[in-house]
């Protein structure tokens, strides 16, 4: 019976969608490393990096902020593992610690490159996500911390 209504009362959401985004929401208590990781919730078709860009020095397609990601239009399944990874990079360092660093490792860059997009690439934790985003099985096996890896610059390396 209820299912008659459900589609009057919600027109854009099934009761699968329901189901499915609540899922994704207790991925956080329900995960498992080896095979289904955790994975931030995604907001997609977002106006909110639009009104960012305005104020960033580049365009952002995609932003993560705590526990949720805000993108312009359907996220592919490369950009959710790069949100992903920031995620996982967010949750070791208790979302504070890895904002801090973050802004430390950019302005760190704005200074030796002189360049914000330059900057922003050479952060540990962007190197990490680019170096691993299209690896969608990286954060089965990822060690925490592993942005560390990351802080050395090493042309010769990408
Ligand atoms: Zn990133």
């Amino acid at each position: 019976m209820f299912q008659n209504f459900a589609p009057k009362i919600f027109p854009d959401l099934t009761n699968y969608d329901i189901i499915k985004r609540r899922a994704i929401m207790y991925n956080f208590l329900y995960y498992n490393q080896e095979t289904t990781p955790r994975t931030p919730w995604f907001f997609e078709n977002s106006k909110l990096p639009i009104i960012l860009s305005y104020l960033a020095p580049i365009d952002i397609w995609a932003i993560s902020f705590g526990p949720w990601v805000w993108c312009r239009g359907k996220l592919d399944k490369v950009t959710k593992n790069h949100e992903a990874i920031h995620y996982h990079q967010q949750l070791e360092l208790l979302f504070i610690g890895q904002w801090i660093l973050y802004v430390l490792y950019w302005l760190k860059g704005l200074i030796t490159y002189r360049n914000g997009e330059k900057a922003y690439r050479q952060s540990p934790f962007e190197r990490e996500a680019y170096s691993n985003e299209y690896n969608l099985e990286y954060l089965k096996t990822r060690k925490a911390f592993a942005w560390r890896n990351y802080r050395e610059i090493n042309n010769n390396k990408t």
